[in-house]
C-alpha cells in the first residue's frame, strides 16, 4: 500500500510553522501551529481537520519538503471527518471512475498532450503552438481513464486516489510517450508532487503546460507581436503543488508583451477561485466564497486589469461570468499565446 512520507522530525526542527501560520483562512499563531501539526501527525483529532478549506496552500508554504496538506487529507479520512457532506463525497467519487470500456491506445514514441478530464476543451488545442503534437484523452466518454483523480483531495479521499491512480498512469504510459504535457496543472502536481509523496512510480516525464507554451513561444519568437493588454492571473489551488513552475506565468507575459498588473493577491498570496470552498456546503460556505471572489475581483479591477488569464478550467467556470460582468475578459493562457503569434482564438472573434 502507498504510504505518505511525512516526517514529524522536520516539524520538530521547523523554525517557522509556515504551513499553518500562513494559512489565509484559519487564524493560527506559531505555538498553536506547532501543537496542532504534531497532533495531526500523531493521528489525533485537531480543529484544523474540521476547519480546513482545502485550498492546498500549506503544501507550498512548507519549505521543508514535508506534506502538511496531504497529511490533513489523510487524517480527515482516517478519523472520518468529511470536509464536504457525505452524499456529495459519494457522488463525486462515482463521477471519476474510469469506465465505458478501454480507450484506444496508439503508441506515440514522442511527446503527448494529455487533456485528462477536459476532452471537451480540445477546441483550445489549435494553431502553430500545437503543430505536430499528439493529443491523448480526446474522447469525452473515456476521459476518466486519463483523469489524475487528485480532485479527491477536496473530498478527503486519498484512498480513492491511491486505488485508481496507478491504473491511470499505466493507461498513459501505454501510449509510449517520451514526455507527457499536462493540460491541467493538477495532473502535473499529481505526477511530480503527490506520486513521490506517497511512493507511486511515474514512468514518464511530466511537463507543465506553461513550460510547454513558453518553449513553443520561444521557438516561434519571430512571430510574436506584443499583445499589450493589462493582465491579471488567476492562480489555481493545484499550482500550490508545483510552485517551481509558477515563474512561467511571468516569463510568458514578458515574452509576449502582456502587462502584468501589480496586485495584492498574487503568487503565494493568491486567492483561489473559491469554487471548492463553496462546494463544501457548510454553514457560511457560500457567503465566504462570495466574499473571497469579490475581494479577488476588486483587486484585479483596482490594478487596472483588462484581461484575467486562466490556467484551470474549473476556475474559469467559477469566475468567468463574474469577471465579464466587471468588464474584465476571462481568457485561457493558451489563447493569449495564440493571439501573440497572430492567431485568433475562437472566443476572441
Ligand atoms: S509541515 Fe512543514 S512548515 Fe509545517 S511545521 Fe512541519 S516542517 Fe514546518
Ligand atoms: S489547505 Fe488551505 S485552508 Fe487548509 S490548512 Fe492548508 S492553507 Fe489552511
Amino acid at each position: 500500500m502507498y504510504t505518505l512520507k511525512f516526517d514529524i522530525e522536520k516539524c520538530h526542527n521547523c523554525q517557522t510553522q509556515a504551513c499553518l501560520t500562513r494559512c489565509q483562512h484559519l487564524d493560527i499563531d506559531r505555538e498553536v501551529a506547532q501543537r496542532e501539526i504534531r497532533k495531526i501527525a500523531r493521528g489525533e483529532d485537531s480543529f484544523i481537520l474540521h476547519d480546513c478549506l482545502t485550498c492546498y496552500a500549506c503544501e507550498e508554504y512548507c519549505t521543508m519538503g514535508n506534506h502538511p496538506f496531504y497529511l490533513i487529507v489523510e487524517q480527515q479520512e482516517a478519523l472520518n471527518i468529511p470536509p464536504v457532506p457525505r452524499p456529495l463525497i459519494q457522488r463525486a467519487v462515482n463521477l471519476g471512475v474510469p469506465f465505458r470500456g478501454e480507450p484506444e491506445i496508439g503508441e506515440v514514441h514522442g511527446p503527448v498532450l494529455n487533456m485528462a478530464a477536459f476532452s471537451d476543451l480540445i477546441g483550445l488545442i489549435q494553431g502553430r503552438l500545437f503543430e505536430g503534437l499528439t493529443v491523448i484523452s480526446t474522447d469525452d466518454r473515456k476521459m476518466f481513464h486519463y483523469f489524475c483523480q487528485l480532485m479527491y483531495l477536496h473530498y478527503a479521499r486519498s484512498s480513492v486516489i491511491k486505488e485508481r491512480l496507478p491504473g491511470v498512469i499505466n493507461t498513459i504510459n501505454r501510449h509510449k510517450p517520451t514526455e507527457v504535457i499536462c493540460f491541467h496543472d493538477e495532473c502535473y502536481g499529481t505526477y511530480t508532487s503527490y506520486c513521490p509523496a506517497v511512493g507511486i512510480d511515474v514512468p514518464f516525464t511530466p511537463i507543465h503546460f506553461f513550460e510547454f507554451l513558453h518553449r513553443r513561444l520561444t521557438e516561434l519568437k519571430e512571430a510574436i507581436r506584443p499583445v499589450g493588454f493589462k493582465v491579471a492571473y488567476q492562480r489555481p489551488c493545484s499550482s500550490r503543488l508545483s510552485p517551481d513552475k509558477h515563474h512561467f506565468v511571468r516569463d510568458i507575459f514578458e515574452l509576449i508583451g502582456a502587462r502584468y498588473v501589480e496586485r495584492e493577491y498574487v503568487d503565494e498570496n493568491a486567492l483561489c477561485c473559491a469554487g471548492a470552498i463553496q462546494g463544501q456546503r457548510r454553514e457560511g460556505s457560500r457567503k465566504r466564497a462570495i466574499e473571497m471572489q469579490r475581494k479577488n475581483i476588486n483587486d484585479m479591477k483596482k490594478a487596472g486589469a483588462e484581461v484575467c488569464i486562466f490556467n484551470c478550467p474549473a476556475c474559469f467556470q467559477t469566475l468567468g461570468s463574474l469577471l465579464s460582468a466587471e468588464d474584465i475578459k476571462p481568457m485561457y493562457m493558451s489563447d493569449l499565446c495564440r493571439l501573440a503569434i497572430g492567431e485568433k482564438p475562437m472566443e476572441w472573434r
